[in-house]
């Protein structure tokens, strides 16, 4: 078996026992990068020196006994999260020539556990997108057929994990950032409950929506990875201080009896029927495992997308104005005056997408529309929360599609913003309820993959894991690399 087909688990056992260096591990999945990245763009930015100095420093620790569980593993960052003196981007052209001055406390924390960095991976403009079309570096490719997106905004991430030029990516999920691209690429991927994973130096988007997490090929690694990211951090006001469980301590636990929600709203109209039957053949697998599927409703789904579509735009405005060409991002030249200078900088860097959701921002927050829609929206966020709150009442996990479809061809949305946003009507309620989510490859429909979504109650993470696990331990999807990578 090569390197990597290998997971990170097992590469990481494999350091351990000293089969292979870290060094060696490194450059291997570098000339992975070398060899495909041309074909799929995505990463923004390779670092191999530095890489290959982490990569030396882990081994000298191997050397010397130490153990720990991420010990030299090569991984991706979305290029969403501050890199010390490496440029951070946010697929943006306003930040184009950043270089962050401090590292992001989920960089710093996987650093201290000695995971090497390969590079920054490419994203939508500021992780707003669902293709990967947005960004300013142009688009990423889907390994599976390489006109169809990835999926976003992580769309690099999930190339680069599916493609194997990183075993294990980190990504952010605002709307559906993680479980979106990773359902579309045929990997597995985890958004934690929101304040699980510090948002310190993860440049926000919608502040209280985003949230940190990871892809990989199986939700052992999703497990092993977030356990080295995950915890309270005093530098992020949202973060919570409640102890990190180790997510593999449970993992292999019988889920006989588990109780799983279908809600309906989600196996309904608009649901590829091709998409469903994949879906169902997965619950079945399930049943046989002994669980109990119990069909449920969340009856305020329908309002997640109209209610994302003011809360994030709102804050994204709020936060993109630091982007002004004085104190961050790109400067115009030879500025008349200040004005000037804010409106050509901000014209000049910003994509339209992200023009797009300023100006609708803007507009929800403004004197005599903040009550009508913003605090409206905030007051149906609580009725989205509320439906997740009574299904868990009932059942211990929900089960639904990642996305009411396979992957589209690059263009097919891209001039249709609505179109574009409800490819995330699966995801987003999770968001603006808080709760974690996570996705599996769960098969194939018309050869595309096909993600199955285990929703958790908050901090249930590890439930979601061991049974996304136990799937994993009977079927093989997981194990499929796309063709020619
Ligand atoms: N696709 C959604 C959006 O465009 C979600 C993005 C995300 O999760 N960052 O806003």
């Amino acid at each position: 078996m090569s390197l990597h087909e290998k997971t990170l688990a097992e590469l990481a056992a494999g350091l351990r026992a000293r089969e292979y260096r870290s060094e060696e591990l490194t450059r291997h999945f570098l000339d992975r990068i070398a060899a495909h990245d041309g074909t799929l763009n995505s990463f923004i930015t390779v670092t191999p020196e530095r890489a290959l100095e982490q990569a030396r420093a882990a081994d000298a620790r191997i050397a010397a006994g130490e153990t720990g569980p991420l010990l030299g593993v090569p991984i991706a960052h979305k290029d969403i999260f501050c890199t010390n003196g490496v440029r951070t981007s946010c697929g943006s052209k306003m930040l184009d020539k950043f270089v962050a001055p401090y590292d992001a406390t989920v960089v710093e924390k996987l650093d201290a556990a000695g995971v090497v960095t390969l590079g920054k991976t490419n994203m939508d403009e500021f992780a707003m997108g669902s293709s990967n079309e947005t960004s300013f570096y142009g688009p990423v490719r889907n390994p599976w057929d390489t006109e169809r997106v990835p999926g976003g905004s992580s769309g690099g991430s999930a190339a680069a994990v599916a493609a194997r030029l990183a075993p294990a990516a980190t990504g952010t999920d605002t709307g559906g950032s993680i479980r979106q691209p990773a359902a579309l690429c045929g990997i597995s991927g985890i958004k934690p409950t929101y304040g699980r994973v510090s948002r310190y130096g993860m440049i926000a988007f919608a502040s209280s929506l985003d949230q940190g997490g990871v892809f990989a090929q199986t939700a052992e690694d999703c497990g092993l990875l977030l356990g080295g990211m995950a915890g309270f951090d005093r530098r992020d006001s949202t973060s919570v201080d409640r102890e990190v469980p180790d997510y593999l301590a449970g993992i292999n636990e019988d889920i006989k009896g588990l109780k799983i929600g279908l809600p309906k709203e989600y196996f309904a109209e608009g649901l590829d029927a091709g998409v469903e039957r994949t879906l169902r053949d997965a619950l079945k697998v399930y049943e046989s495992m002994g669980a109990e599927l119990v069909e449920i409703s969340l009856p305020n789904s329908g309002l997640s997308v109209p209610v994302y579509y003011v809360v994030a735009p709102a804050e994204c405005s709020s936060n993109l104005s630091r982007m002004d060409g004085v104190r961050f991002g790109h400067r115009a030249a030879d500025p008349r005056d200040l004005t000037d200078l804010y409106e050509r900088s901000r014209g000049e860097g910003f994509g339209a997408e992200v023009k797009r959701r300023i100006m609708i921002g803007t507009y929800a927050l403004s004197a005599g529309y903040y009550d009508a829609y913003y605090l409206k929206a905030q007051q149906l966020r609580r009725l989205i929360a509320d439906d997740f709150k009574r299904a868990f009442e009932q059942v211990d996990v929900i089960m639904a599609p990642t996305t009411p479809g396979t992957a589209f061809k690059l263009g097919e949305k891209s001039d249709d913003p609505v179109s574009m946003y409800l490819s995330d009507i699966d995801t987003i309620a999770v968001n603006l309820a808080g709760v974690p989510g996570m996705t599996i490859p769960a098969g194939f429909a018309d050869g595309l993959p096909v993600g199955l979504q285990l929703i958790g109650n908050y901090f249930d993470e590890a439930r979601l894991l061991n049974v996304a696990h136990r799937y994993q331990q009977v079927t093989d999807w997981h194990k499929l690399a796309p063709a020619g990578f």
